[in-house]
C-alpha cells in the first residue's frame, strides 16, 4: 500500500517525521510520501527512518499556490514529488511563502486578539521549531486559550476564508509553480482538487491549462472527496492524460484523517518515479 501524502511537524501534522514512519509502518505501508506544507526541512529524519520502519519514502512537499480566477485569488495546493530540494528558484519561492506565512499568522492573531483572549506567543508555543507556520498552529492556539473545541471547530468559525479575521498569504501562481517544479525535476499532482469545505475549487477548464504548463496528475482519492467527484477526476485525469493518485493528507492528530486510508496504484507510483529526479529511499 501506498500513502503519497502526510504532514509531519515540519509543517502542521503532530508527529515527528520518524513517528510518521512509524505511523506509516503500523498501519502496513509500503511506501509513504512525506509532503510538508512549503518546506522539505522534515526529508532528512524521515529518511534516517527509512530502514529502521521499512518502509519506502518518497521525499516531496505540498506547496501552496494561488490561481487567478475572474473575481481575485483561489488557493491551490501542488504536490511535488522527488524534486531537487536545492534548485534555487523553487526554493526561493518557498522561502518567500513561508516568511509571508509567519506575517499573515501574525496578523490574524492581532485580529483575533480583538475578540478572544489570544496573543502572538500563544501561537508560537504551538509551533515547533522551523515548522511551516500555518491557519492550524493559530487554531490548536484557540483550543489551548478555551474559546474552540478542537482544529475542526476553530476552521469552521474564526479561521475560516469568509471569517473576518482571515488574511492571505504570498503564494506563487499555480503555473509558475508546476514550472518550477518541473525545472527541479519533480512531479506536480494537484492535491485534492475538488475539496469544496474550504471554499472554492478549481475549475476543469483550469486544470485543463495546468495540464497544458506540465501538470503531471490528479489527487483523485481523498477523504475532502465525494464520490461523485472522485468519479468525475478519474475521468477527467484519463481525458487530460494525467496521473491519478489517492492518499490521506495524514495530520497525525491534527485531523481525522488515517494514515493509508486512501491508496495510489503501484503502477502511478513507478510513473512518478521514472520522471522524478530523486528516487524513492527504500529499506
Ligand atoms: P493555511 O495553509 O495556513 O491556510 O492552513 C490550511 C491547512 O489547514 C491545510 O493544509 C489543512 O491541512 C489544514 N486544515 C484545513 N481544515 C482543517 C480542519 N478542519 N481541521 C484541521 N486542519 C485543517
Ligand atoms: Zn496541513
Ligand atoms: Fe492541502
Ligand atoms: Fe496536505
Amino acid at each position: 500500500m501506498i500513502d503519497l501524502h502526510t504532514h509531519s511537524r515540519a509543517s502542521d501534522g503532530t508527529d515527528t517525521p520518524r513517528q510518521v514512519m512509524e505511523a506509516a509502518a503500523a498501519a502496513g505501508l509500503a511506501t509513504v510520501a512525506l509532503t510538508d506544507h512549503d518546506t522539505t526541512s522534515g526529508w532528512a529524519d524521515a529518511a534516517a527512518s527509512v530502514a529502521s520502519t521499512g518502509v519506502a519514502l518518497v521525499r516531496g512537499t505540498e506547496i501552496s499556490t494561488r490561481a487567478t480566477v475572474p473575481g481575485g485569488g483561489l488557493s491551490v495546493h501542488l504536490l511535488a514529488y522527488l524534486h531537487d530540494p536545492a534548485h534555487p528558484a523553487l526554493l526561493t519561492e518557498l522561502a518567500r511563502t513561508r516568511d509571508d506565512r509567519v506575517t499573515r499568522a501574525r496578523r490574524m492573531a492581532e485580529l483575533l486578539a480583538e475578540d478572544f483572549p489570544l496573543t502572538w506567543d500563544d501561537v508560537v508555543a504551538q509551533t515547533h521549531d522551523g515548522a511551516t507556520v500555518g491557519r492550524p498552529h493559530l487554531a490548536d492556539a484557540l483550543v489551548a486559550a478555551g474559546v474552540a473545541a478542537d482544529r475542526d471547530e476553530a476552521f469552521a468559525t474564526m479561521l475560516h476564508p469568509g471569517a473576518r479575521y482571515y488574511v492571505p498569504h504570498y503564494a506563487p501562481d499555480t503555473a509558475d509553480a508546476v514550472r518550477a517544479v518541473l525545472a527541479a525535476g519533480g512531479v506536480p499532482v494537484m492535491a485534492h482538487p475538488r475539496a469544496g469545505k474550504r471554499g472554492r475549487v478549481v475549475t476543469e477548464e483550469t486544470i485543463a491549462e495546468l495540464a497544458d504548463a506540465g501538470l503531471a496528475g490528479l489527487e483523485v482519492d481523498h477523504r475532502d472527496h465525494e464520490d461523485a467527484d472522485r468519479r468525475r477526476l478519474a475521468v477527467l485525469a484519463a481525458d487530460l492524460g494525467l496521473l491519478a493518485t489517492g492518499s490521506s493528507d495524514y495530520h497525525g492528530t491534527g485531523k481525522l484523517n488515517r494514515i493509508g486510508e486512501n491508496v495510489t496504484d503501484p503502477d502511478v507510483l513507478s510513473e512518478i518515479e521514472r520522471r522524478g529526479r530523486l528516487e524513492v529511499l527504500r529499506p
